[in-house]
């Protein structure tokens, strides 16, 4: 990653504003101010970069001057204050102070950079101060006007790549505004911004064009919320905590903006907010209320921006309540396996089930795998989840075969983790050992972001295949790189994902893309299964389009597996 270009603000402040006001009217500190303002302007500062900071206060963005004009613009400030306080606005000398801050140093600060700096310039009664951040060398040619440097050992603090916050003093920062909010007279809200599949903008474009987009981002967010603190999370996702009044219209600003940055491609931001309440009293709790309402939206191409509500708490709740229960879950039996009747498209008879987990709550009833399975792959539980959907899974067909009944092979869906995890190749080989099963009885699915993050799992899918077992790919068509995949790995079975049907009735498109997706495949000696089929003008369609294999409600729904006793 590249190192920040610095970026630089000024304030210019009227250090006797309040007594300004106090004798000659509030008017007379309006004036005051737009004095200040008109002297900015002489100092070369665009009027769209200036900023109202407190009563007495314009902030000023000056990056968009290169280096020496920059200079020049502190220099000349420096010396227009003094001028400033020998001009009278009505009886009033103005007395300014001019201070001069890289934009990292002002986001070294904890609560703001801009007021500490001040009221350091007030005590020690300095017109004119410079808060250097760790990039002091570009600094040293303003030594030469008197400007007094300043340099702060909170920078360590910072993230050197965007200049935000690093993302661990964030939390201690939050938390300690969690620990006072009853004593916060305004309400403060918690933002999290996620920038939408980041990776694919990656391969688009490359790293570079990447960390420019981070950097972009990192900047409107900075320039957004000035005196805010605002962090980098981590790789595409940030966080903001301000009180500032109208924030889903400040995102919507950054959002506009973002899109803006890469028009071809529109990189599309999306944000949660969570209004700060007493009864949130950990830092980590209120950035999940956030990053739910953010994750809401994800993928949506009608909104950006979304407050924690009702809902969501709901979720959260049963998100933490999965978290807190997840081993019992896994160890005491709660996680139930159902199956739905996969058919062959031709003849409408039943040739194979998929294996879908189920949480049986004591407390909740049945839980849908939405609201569990990523909280178990966070927990790195899942493989234990999916070891035992195996394993009733080969319960289930040794039973058939022993007793001689009527069975089809059974397709069992894995996660990415599992192949970290464990060795998902044996856990399935002694599985199906343990119980007696022929390979040619069990087929796995994966997922395009399993393939997409783990170049090892080629290995592992090579393993399943030698080893007898299909590989099927699930979900297809609802990432962005499936046709790439194809390309890269060799799959038995395509699963294509319910999406496309949603509105196949109305959309000719829709119907001319299911038909080309099916034709491709088997072009390329892969067979197809598209999942979600809900009515028959659906299933008609499909058979008359060549697809291999349906599997939806029209068929039937998930339901238990007859587990028997072994
Ligand atoms: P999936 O593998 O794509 O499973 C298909 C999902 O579509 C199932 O949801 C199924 O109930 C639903 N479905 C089937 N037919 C229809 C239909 O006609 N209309 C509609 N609207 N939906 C239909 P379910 O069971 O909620 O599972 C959701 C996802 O959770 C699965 O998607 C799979 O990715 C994951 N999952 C389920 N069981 C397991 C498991 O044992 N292990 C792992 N790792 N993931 C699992
Ligand atoms: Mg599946
Ligand atoms: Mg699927």
């Amino acid at each position: 990653m590249g190192v920040v270009p610095p970026r630089q603000v000024a304030v210019l402040s009227i250090s006797n504003y309040e007594d300004i006001c106090a004798t000659y009217g509030a008017e007379e500190g309006e004036a005051a101010i737009e004095r200040l303002r008109a002297f900015a302007v002489t100092c070369g500062v665009d009027p769209g970069h200036m900023r109202r900071f407190g009563d007495d206060t314009l902030l000023l963005r000056l990056d968009a001057l290169p280096r020496e004009e920059f200079l020049a613009a502190i220099g000349h400030m420096t010396e227009g204050a003094r001028e400033l306080a020998t001009v009278r606005t009505s009886d009033a000398p103005l007395r300014v102070r001019v201070g001069a801050m890289s934009e990292r140093a002002l986001r070294s600060f904890v609560n703001d950079a801009a007021s500490d700096l001040l009221a350091y310039m007030n005590h020690v009664d300095c017109p004119a101060a410079f808060l250097a951040g760790d990039e002091l060398d570009v600094w040293q040619s303003l030594e030469a006007t008197g400007i007094e440097f300043l340099s702060h050992e909170q920078l360590k603090y910072l993230d050197p790549f965007t200049g935000l916050l690093k993302a661990d003093r964030f939390f201690e920062l939050l938390q300690d505004v969690l620990n006072n909010i009853e004593a916060s007279k305004n309400p403060v809200s918690l933002l999290y911004m996620d920038i939408d599949d980041f990776k694919s903008y990656n391969r688009a474009f490359d790293h570079e064009a990447g960390d420019e987009l981070l950097l972009f981002v990192a900047k409107e967010i900075a320039w957004a919320f000035p005196s805010d603190l605002a962090a980098h999370l981590s790789v595409d996702r940030f966080a903001v905590l301000t009180s500032s009044p109208d924030v889903a219209r400040t995102f919507a600003a950054i959002h506009e903006r973002v899109r803006g940055h890469r028009a071809a491609f529109a990189p599309e931001i999306k944000c949660g907010a969570f209004e700060l309440v007493p009864e949130v009293t950990s830092a980590y709790v209120a950035v999940d209320c956030a990053k739910l309402a953010c994750e809401s939206v994800k993928g949506r191409f009608d909104i950006a921006y979304h407050n924690f509500d009702e809902d969501l708490k709901e979720r959260l709740f049963t998100r933490r309540y999965v978290a807190h229960n997840a081993e019992q879950a896994v160890s005491g039996g709660w996680i139930k396996t159902f199956a739905q009747p996969v058919v062959d498209a031709a003849t409408g008879a039943q040739c194979g089930f998929e294996a879908l987990a189920r949480w049986d709550d004591p407390d909740r009833g049945l839980l849908s795998p939405a609201l569990f399975i990523p909280t178990l792959e966070d927990a790195h539980l899942i493989h234990k989840l999916d070891t035992c959907v195996v394993d009733d899974v080969c319960r289930y067909l040794s039973h058939c075969l022993r007793h001689g009944l009527p069975h089809v092979p059974a397709s069992v869906n894995l996660s990415r983790l599992d192949f970290e995890l464990c060795d998902i190749v044996s856990v399935v080989e002694e599985s199906c050992e343990r119980w007696g099963i022929p390979h040619s009885l069990l087929a796995v699915e994966v997922t395009e972001s399993a393939l997409d993050q783990h170049s090892n799992l080629r290995l592992d899918m090579g393993r399943f295949r030698d080893a007898g077992f299909e590989v099927w790919m699930d979900d297809f068509g609802c990432g962005y790189s499936s046709l790439n995949l194809l390309k890269d790995y060799e799959f038995d079975v395509l699963k294509v994902d319910m999406e496309f049907l949603r509105d196949l009735e109305e959309n000719d498109r829709s119907k001319t893309i299911v038909a080309s997706v099916i034709s491709m495949a088997k072009s390329i000696g892969i067979r197809t299964l598209v999942e979600g089929v809900e009515t028959k003008t659906q299933r008609d369609f499909l058979r008359e389009v060549g697809c291999d294999m349906m599997q939806g409600y029209l068929f039937g729904r998930p339901e238990p597996l007859a587990l028997v006793e072994a």
